[in-house]
């Protein structure tokens, strides 16, 4: 363990437990059925959970592949297939809900590889480096005050250290009542920080939650500060697979999931649900009906109202979950991603990941061929490269290949050999899933738990009142979700961890 996560100890910055779990019987006592619309990793997680312990699930899922947003497919290419991504995702080591669900098929997490270092890039600024910063607070943050070159002592006089204070303490309830309405563009205007710290240090972050700093809630900001940096005790630091999600992740979980005798039907639409004497049913767009006693709807946020909205019953039996469902439903801006296999290679030196400030459109670059196994092999074989473009936030109504020219052409700006390579294959997307975190969305962000008996909500926009976010989010409240249905039927529940809950400064500043 590093000296900054001793002292990280010390200070309280650990692992907590939100939920020890157990309490009820290895399998549960009587027949019990559930179905879990969405086949991401909140629904996946939640299915993994409920087979385990003898529920007989059945998950549901529209696409040909699982995985939603971490999903994988083949994808035909002049010379033979590749599998592609929905895109890269950095899988953070205080996770500790997803990784737990990922050690059902890896018990070591082999799969899972250091990323090493993560430099942030501009046109403007010499880079800056988060990824070897000390593990844990309160010296990662110190560090990062004394070593970003794009802070310097003189400027954090200048600073307004009161309005950094809440920053520093976060609080699961004061936080959203102070803060929901601001915007996270507001805050950190108020910080005073030069404009090259803000860039650097600030802008890229609330990008990485798929949302504009002008749109999103000051709160939300303060709470995934202290979820990766503030209170995070692993440190910004990550893992990725070295192999493409289905194979080291969507086909060994289905397995592991078909051998707790669940089942996955792809290709499978839910297009309603209601509510029957003896539970729910769900019908299907192939003309299917799943009878079960309980139901999750692991969907992204516009798939959650229009299933909501298409389900009439669900006006009598969950008033409260449809009233939330006009706000929910608005996803955040589109993202981008734009996958380029290339003649010829960037500079040796460039690293596997790199986070992008200022530019209009590029926010990251991955190298996908010194990260995954197929690609590595591809760009030997051809003596070429594998490079994804991530834009988390753009400009709505662009077409992707649009977006994807606009994120080659900048990527030239920063790296001058980038430009020069002549692209072989282009596969682009653009799509709007992620949830929005506006001002004032804690209020009507619906909780995993609906006002139905026996249907409960997760995935990535459903709140929790423990730290998490994204990827982990939806592991967290797939869990949660299948906990509350085996407490319900007496099954034995799965511990729930996050890490510190509150800010290292929450309990010392004065109410307003
Ligand atoms: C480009 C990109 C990069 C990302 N990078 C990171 C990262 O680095 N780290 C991180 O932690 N997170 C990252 N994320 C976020 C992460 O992907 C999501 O938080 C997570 O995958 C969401 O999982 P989910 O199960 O909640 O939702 P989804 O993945 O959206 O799954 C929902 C599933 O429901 C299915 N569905 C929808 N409607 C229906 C229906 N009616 N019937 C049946 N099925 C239905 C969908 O097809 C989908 O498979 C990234 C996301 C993107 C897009």
């Amino acid at each position: 363990m590093a000296l900054s996560q001793v002292v990280g100890r010390l200070l309280g910055v650990r692992q907590h437990q939100v939920d020890p779990g157990g309490g009820g019987a290895d399998r549960v006592p009587r027949p019990t059925a559930a179905v879990v619309v969405g086949g991401g990793i909140a629904g996946m997680s939640a299915a993994v959970v409920l087979a385990e312990r003898g529920v007989a699930v059945t998950v549901l899922e529209a696409a040909p592949t699982l995985g939603g947003r971490l999903g994988a497919w083949p994808e035909a290419l002049a010379d033979g297939d590749q599998r592609n991504e929905h895109g890269f995702h950095a899988f953070f080591r205080q996770y500790y809900n997803w990784r737990s669900i990922l050690r059902r098929v890896d018990p070591d997490l082999g799969f899972l590889k250091p990323i090493p270092g993560y430099p942030i890039l501009s046109a403007q600024w010499p880079t800056e480096e988060f990824g070897r910063l000390p593990p844990a607070p309160p010296a990662n943050l110190l560090a990062l005050l004394l070593r970003s070159p794009s802070l310097r002592l003189a400027d954090l006089r200048l600073m307004d250290r009161d309005a950094a204070l809440p920053l520093l303490s976060y609080d699961p309830v004061r936080t959203y009542a102070e803060l929901d309405d601001t915007t996270a563009d507001e805050l950190l205007a108020s910080l005073r920080l030069p404009d090259r710290a803000r860039a650097m240090l600030f802008e890229v972050f609330s990008h990485s939650f798929f949302n504009h700093e002008a749109e999103m809630s000051a709160a939300e900001m303060v709470a995934q500060f202290h979820f990766y940096l503030l209170g995070n005790p692993e440190g910004l630091a990550f893992d990725c697979p070295d192999e493409d999600y289905a194979t080291a992740i969507w086909e060994p979980l289905t397995r592991h999931l078909e051998k707790h005798g669940g089942r996955v039907l792809t290709g499978s639409t839910a297009t309603g649900l209601r509510r029957a004497a003896d539970g729910w049913r769900v019908a299907t767009a192939d003309g299917g009906n799943h009878a079960a006693g309980h139901v999750i709807l692991a969907v992204d946020p516009p798939a959650l109202a229009a299933l909501v909205g298409a389900s009439p019953d669900l006006a009598e039996q969950a008033p409260d979950l449809v009233a939330r469902m006009p706000a929910f439903g608005r996803p955040g801006p589109p993202y981008a991603v734009a996958r380029y296999w290339c003649d010829g290679d960037v500079a040796a030196g460039r690293a596997v990941f790199s986070g992008v400030s200022r530019q209009p459109t590029l926010d990251s670059v991955t190298l996908y061929h010194r990260l995954e196994n197929e690609s590595r092999r591809w760009a030997r074989r051809s003596g070429g490269s594998v490079i994804e473009l991530h834009a988390y936030a753009c400009e709505p109504g662009v077409p992707a290949e649009e977006l994807a020219e606009r994120m080659r052409r900048e990527l030239g700006a920063l790296w001058p050999e980038a430009a020069g390579l002549r692209v072989r294959e282009l596969r682009a997307r653009v799509q709007a899933q992620a949830p929005a975190f506006t001002p004032g969305s804690h209020a009507w962000r619906p909780g995993v738990r609906t006002d139905a008996t026996g249907l409960y909500l997760a995935g990535d926009g459903i709140s929790t009142e423990f730290p998490s976010a994204l990827m982990e989010r939806s592991a967290a409240t797939g869990i949660i979700a299948a906990n509350h249905i085996l407490r319900a039927e007496g099954g034995a529940a799965e511990p729930v961890r996050s890490i510190r809950p509150r800010g290292l400064l929450a309990g010392r500043r004065q109410p307003k």
